[in-house]
Order: structure tokens, then sequence, then C-alpha cells
């Protein structure tokens, strides 16, 4: 369809007239992301999916039964008023649908690029149930998306309150801890926010690549915030620089968020993840993202390892990023080594069809024993098993199981493990009175408060390594808690 298109205003026209019945709605076809073309964007970082265009986000809104339960807010873990704002977007209201959104979810334009909605709201949507195919359900990420990048730039400021007096402390500066820093400043605390590394964002700075979200989305959030008087100081650990006690006792701070997620990669532990060449999925992609290591020598003062044959264990977003980002160093051969089947990947489905894309080698149902190094300790190469899948384990997937004899060598001069994060140690060794659990995360209460007085967590420090929406909704109950108990 055109712009022009008749059958496109026949079907405005029956939208606005509220006569669009269900079959025209499961007539409409579930609108393709547009996206930069596989080969060519193999070799730059821009973004891959370019986002609906106003035809064809009406269109996808068009597909919207309006269900009066709206069974997808149920999977939407802040809540949005998905059926009201997918409205507005049918009916062209573009600002109306930003404004309901923003009332739930202070990033859309972060949410709607990285939110898994397959499992979420999507999931539940009664046009994928009635087509059983959670693929052509209504595409509500997509359309947040659209709706978020039209307001663009007009990054308006929310209003303060006057001040209280009162200090408070966010500990780092991902999604959950920018939620927490905009929503205690608005009731005219002031507030600042303590982050280690040398910019804002979290994890959506440092580990989700620009080829997927956009660093300026995250920077306009950053800068909203300033704007509203947050102050930001980076390079300062907390736990190093100063501790949480001195923070509240020497500092004067009467509330404090930690927000610091789950840094600490895991690894195999197996034979040779010593040797040169092998990296964790956060390093490789911190120096490739933060420190912009594909630009070394241009500008950037941070190398990456230049590699020819690529292997990537894990089968999740973060084993996909860095499968992507190896084929946009140069990689000429880039696999992806997973021990279970791809029906078992926790990876988002769009992930993983964007790498298959862009070349990336799936070797699933097998998993390496060891990694081959030369005299100089150099990678050479991975040892690996082949494995079959056997009855479901206690998280309800099958379980792996290798088959005996059936080693074969991968020839590769780089390793990157991606198999997940755990939480930091650092807060716990410094922070006497906080409870924590045995994976070494912080235990909290429904309103995530902590065991200590005046201390708050959420996020990833709590949930485990989890998602971008569940940190930031953590966040927003965290920061109505810690403005309740300041207003004590
Ligand atoms: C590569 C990758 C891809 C991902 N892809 C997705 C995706 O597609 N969709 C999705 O929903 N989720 C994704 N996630 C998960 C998601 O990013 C996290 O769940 C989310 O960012 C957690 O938010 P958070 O607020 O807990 O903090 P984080 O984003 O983890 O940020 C914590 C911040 O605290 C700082 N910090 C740590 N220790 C200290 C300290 N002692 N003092 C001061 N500052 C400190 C860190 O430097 C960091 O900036 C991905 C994660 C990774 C690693
Ligand atoms: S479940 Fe799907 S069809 Fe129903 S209101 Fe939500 S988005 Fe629309």
């Amino acid at each position: 369809m055109t712009n022009e298109s008749k059958e496109f205003q026949e079907l405005v026209e029956k939208q606005q007239a509220g006569l669009l019945k269900p079959k025209d709605r499961f007539a409409i076809p579930a609108q393709e992301m547009p996206a930069q073309d596989a080969l060519g964007r193999r070799s730059t970082m821009s973004e891959v999916a370019l986002g609906y265009t106003p035809m064809q986000a009406r269109l996808e809104a068009m597909r919207c039964l309006q269900c009066k339960n709206a069974p997808c807010v149920e999977g939407c873990p802040v809540r949005i008023r998905i059926r009201e704002f997918v409205e507005a977007i049918a009916n062209g209201m573009f600002q109306e649908a930003i404004t309901i959104i923003k009332e739930n979810s202070l990033l859309p334009a972060v949410c709607g690029r990285v939110c898994p909605q397959e499992v979420q709201c999507q999931e539940k949507c009664t046009v994928g149930l009635k087509f059983k195919d959670v693929n052509q359900s209504v595409s509500i990420g997509r359309l947040e998306r659209f709706a978020a990048d039209l307001s663009k730039g007009c990054g308006a400021v929310p209003a303060v309150a006057p001040t209280t007096g009162k200090k408070v402390a966010v500990i780092g500066s991902g999604p959950g801890g920018i939620v927490v820093a905009a929503d205690t400043r608005r009731a005219g605390h002031e507030v600042t926010v303590f982050e280690a590394f040398h910019k804002p964002g979290g994890v959506m700075v440092y580990g989700i690549p620009e080829f997927r979200l956009p660093k300026s989305i995250v920077q306009e959030e950053i800068d909203v915030l300033s704007k509203m008087g947050v102050k930001i100081v980076c390079n300062f650990i907390v736990g190093r620089t100063r501790t949480i006690e001195q923070l509240m006792k020497e500092d004067g701070f009467d509330a404090v968020y930690i927000g610091v997620g789950a840094g600490l990669p895991k690894f195999m532990n197996i034979e040779g993840e010593h040797l040169v060449g092998v990296y964790s999925a956060n390093e490789y992609l911190t120096r490739a993202n933060l420190m912009k290591a594909y630009a070394f020598g241009r500008g950037a003062d941070t190398p990456i390892a230049v590699s020819k044959n690529v292997a990537v264990l894990g089968g999740g977003n973060v084993a996909m990023d860095a499968a992507r980002m190896a084929v946009r160093l140069g990689a000429e051969n880039v696999y992806l080594v997973y021990r279970r089947s791809e029906k078992e990947m926790p990876a988002r489905i769009e992930e993983v069809h964007h790498a298959k894309e862009e070349g990336v080698r799936f070797c699933t149902l097998q998993s390496p024993r060891r990694i081959l190094g030369d005299a100089g300790g150099h990678v050479v190469g991975m040892e690996c098993l082949r494995y079959d899948l056997g009855e479901p384990d206690e998280s309800g997937r099958r379980r792996p199981v290798a088959i005996k004899g059936s080693e074969f060598v991968l020839d590769v001069d780089t390793v990157i493990v991606a198999i997940g994060n755990d939480a930091n140690p650092l807060i716990q060794q410094t922070t006497p009175g906080l409870e924590f659990n045995t994976w070494g995360n912080i235990v909290v209460d429904d309103n995530c408060k902590t065991s200590m007085e005046g201390v708050y967590a959420g996020g990833d420090i709590v949930l485990g390594a989890a998602t971008v929406i569940l940190a930031m909704g953590q966040g927003r109950i965290a920061a109505a808690a810690m403005n309740q108990y300041l207003a004590r």
C-alpha cells in the first residue's frame, strides 16, 4: 500500500467512523519492520531496524481488536495502557499515544527497541492467539518505538516539586537508576547519581550495541535528568571511592538506591580459558561499545582483537550481541556455540533472525570441552562435544546430554564467553548490615526496601540478570517508597 492508496484511506475512514470489524482487522497483514540490508549492515554500527512509517504504524495499530479486557496489559511489567495508545496511533493521534505510554514508562524509545515483547505483552495478544503465532500478534513494541521516536528531540523536562532539603544517592545509572533519579527528583529531593564508568546509562550504553539501541537515545534521557537538576557523578565506584555508610553518615544522604546491576561475568571453568583471545562478552562489548574499540587508531584508545574465526558461547541476547559485534569488527567466521537446540535459546527471536541474516553460524547441540592454545598462549582452537536433548531439567528445558566420542575441533582464534552474569560482590564486601541471598543478590521487600534503614535496591542486583523493563519497574516501586520514607 502506498501512502495515497485507496485501500489505506478506506481503512482509515472506517477506523475513524468506528466501522472496522474484526474480519477487516484480521485481513490487514502484520507490518514488517523496515531494516538495513543484511549484507551492507555487516560493516556498520548504525541501527539495523529502521522503524515504521506513519502509514505502517497506523495499519499495524488497526490490527488491534481493542479487546475489552486487554490481556496484553497483563503481560506488560509496567502495565502500559496498551489498548488506548494503540488506538490513538490507529487514529493518527501520535502525540496522545506517547503521552499515554509515558504515564507508565519513562524510557519508551529504549523499551520499544529492546523489550522481549514476544514473551510479555505480545504473547498474550488476542490476534497472535487467534493465528496461533506470536509473530502475528499486534507489534506493540514497534508501535511504542514509533510513538517514542516521533517525540524524539522534544525531551520535555518534567516539573520538579519545591525543594525538600532531603538528599538521595542513586548508585548506578542503568534503567533502574534513571527511573529512581527522575521520580525522586520530581518529588523535590536533591539527587546525585554515582556511576562507576566514565559515561552514564548502564548496560544500555556499555552492553547493548549501537546497532540495536543508538546511544543518542539513552543520552537524551540522561540530559533530561541533568535538566531536572539531577547531579551525575561518573568515575565514582561506591565501595571504593566512598562506601554506602560514608555516603549516609558523612555525606548527608538521607536515602540510597542501589542499582548496580549484575556485572560479573560467568565463565565455563574449562581448560584454556586463561588464554589470550578469550573474552567475557561483557569485556568484549564494553571495549567495542563504550570504548569504541572499532575506531582504535582513529580517535579511540582501546584496542580489541582483530579476529578471523570467533566462537561465541551461549544462546541469549548477550551472545547474539557479541556475535553480531564480532561480524562488524571484521571476523570472517562467527560461530555461535550453544549446547541446546535453537528452540531452547533464550535470545529474542528478532535477534536470532538478525544474527543469522548477518552470517552468524549457529552451532547448536555443541559445547566446548577445552580451549586450545599455541606456545605463545594464544587461542588456536576449541575442542567441542556434540549433544542430544534428554528429559527436561528443573528449568523445564530439555537437558543436554553429551554424545560419547563426538569430539571435534573448531578452528578459532577468539572465544567470547556469553553464558551469563552474576552480581559483583563489591557492595556486599563493603556494606555490613545489608542482607544478600546465596547468589549475592540483595534481598528486598515488596517496596524494594533492603535490610538497612533508608536503603533501597532494584534491577539486576536484586533479580539476577533480567531485563530493562523489570529494572525500570523496580525503580518505580523503590522511588515511590523512598519518597514516602523521606516525607515522614
Ligand atoms: C549485552 C547485553 C544485552 C542485553 N540485551 C537486553 C535486551 O535486549 N532487552 C532487555 O530487556 N534486557 C537486555 N539486557 C539486560 C538489561 O540490560 C539489564 O537487565 C538492565 O540494564 C539492568 O538494569 P539495572 O538498572 O539493574 O542496571 P545496569 O544497566 O546493569 O547498570 C548498572 C550500572 O551500575 C554501575 N555500577 C556497578 N557497580 C557500581 C558501583 N559500585 N558504584 C557505582 N556504579 C556502579 C555500572 O557501571 C552500570 O552502569 C542485556 C544485557 C546485556 C549485558
Ligand atoms: S490483546 Fe492485542 S488485540 Fe487485544 S487490545 Fe491488546 S494489542 Fe489489541
